[in-house]
């Protein structure tokens, strides 16, 4: 395989920059607040939705039908700490026909009822069609939940059934529990007791791999060799494009395919022979575990790993730690963030 064949994307996430006003445990693109300020400008933006508006792909329901995986989504980092942008983002979105526009966030900024029902009807007012609310035990160790359902119960006053609640269990759990306030991850643990790990989904990427690694059984590094990841580096139901230009294929955190400035060339096909992380992937992930032994000292964890993507990331993170400049290993920052 001398090329790797990029299909265009039906879905995508616009990263508005990675920073965020928390540390989840969980988070993919280790987003926090000390990432620098680098918000994509207006000028990328419109340049970004621009390309995005020849492949996105209405929901089948109805083009102002939001989902999780549909259309176009603003996403971070969180949006909302640069909510002029977030407001630019929609009106561009809105001139160029998008459909399925819906913003993430973590509710943070919904101290007070007024505040939230005035952002949430300007939005929708410049065409924003939905928005979803992240609801996580993570995340409740940073944000109040009584702001999460703040945003929650005027959401859906303003957006119905486009007032998408992710993830719907820990919502319901947290009432149960009677939880109003910020809880530690311990703390939620003990009140929540061994069982809702079942009934949640949690991908063993990003951050995880380190902070939430003793929720999963582990694995030697051979357990994943043979596989590939073909499928994700191809995926064209969901990709993101983050502020600096970056093409990351589904949900690899710190894995660049290119730069939106080659947009084009890009679906014309990846020379693998530029890209040896990238041609290692798509094969087997062995040849990237040999490749970082062999030719950057990597050792294996001798606790295991909990999945594929913890194994890919500790090899890029290692790489990155010693000085490696691959073009598809960005943004740097990325490594620099996750713990
Ligand atoms: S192993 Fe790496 S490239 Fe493959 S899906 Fe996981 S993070 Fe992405």
């Amino acid at each position: 395989m001398d090329k790797l064949l990029i299909p265009r994307p039906k879905s995508a996430g616009i990263i508005l920059s990675y920073k965020c006003t928390s540390i989840c445990k969980h988070c993919m693109y280790a987003s926090s607040p000390y990432w620098s300020s680098d918000w994509i400008s207006l000028e990328q933006l419109e340049h970004t939705i621009y390309m995005l508006s020849e492949t996105i792909v209405s929901s089948s329901f109805d083009p102002k039908n939001v989902g999780v995986n549909v259309g176009l989504h603003f996403t971070g980092g969180e949006p909302f700490l640069n909510y002029n942008l977030l407001v630019n983002a929609v009106k561009i979105a809105r001139k160029y026909d998008i459909p399925s526009v819906f913003v993430e966030t973590n509710c943070f900024w919904s101290t007070d009822d007024n505040i939230v029902r005035d952002r949430l009807i300007e939005l929708k007012n410049f065409g924003l069609d939905g928005v979803l609310v992240s609801v996580n035990p993570f995340l409740l160790e940073y944000i109040p939940f009584e702001r999460t359902e703040r945003t929650i119960n005027i959401g859906y006053e303003i957006f119905r059934q486009n007032l998408m609640v992710y993830q719907e269990y820990y919502r319901m759990l947290f009432k149960k529990l009677n939880i109003k306030a910020t809880l530690s991850f311990e703390e939620f643990l003990k009140k929540a007791g061994p069982t809702w790990v079942h009934y949640i989904e949690l991908l063993p990427m990003g951050r995880a791999v380190y902070k939430l690694d003793m929720l999963f059984r582990k694995y030697p590094a051979k357990y994943f060799f043979g596989q590939s990841c073909y499928h994700e580096l191809t995926r064209d139901w969901h990709i993101h494009i983050d502020n600096y230009g970056n093409y990351v294929p589904g949900y690899c955190g710190g894995i660049s395919l290119g730069n939106l400035k080659d947009f084009e060339t890009l679906f014309n096909g990846l020379f693998l022979n530029e890209l040896p992380i990238i041609k290692a992937l798509a094969k087997d992930i062995k040849i990237l575990y040999e490749m970082g032994v062999k030719d950057f000292g990597y050792k294996e964890n001798v606790e295991g790993y909990i999945s594929k993507c913890h194994l890919c990331l500790d090899i890029r993170k290692h790489m990155v730690e010693k000085g490696c400049k691959f073009n598809e290993l960005k943004p740097i920052e990325f490594y620099r963030n996750l713990s």
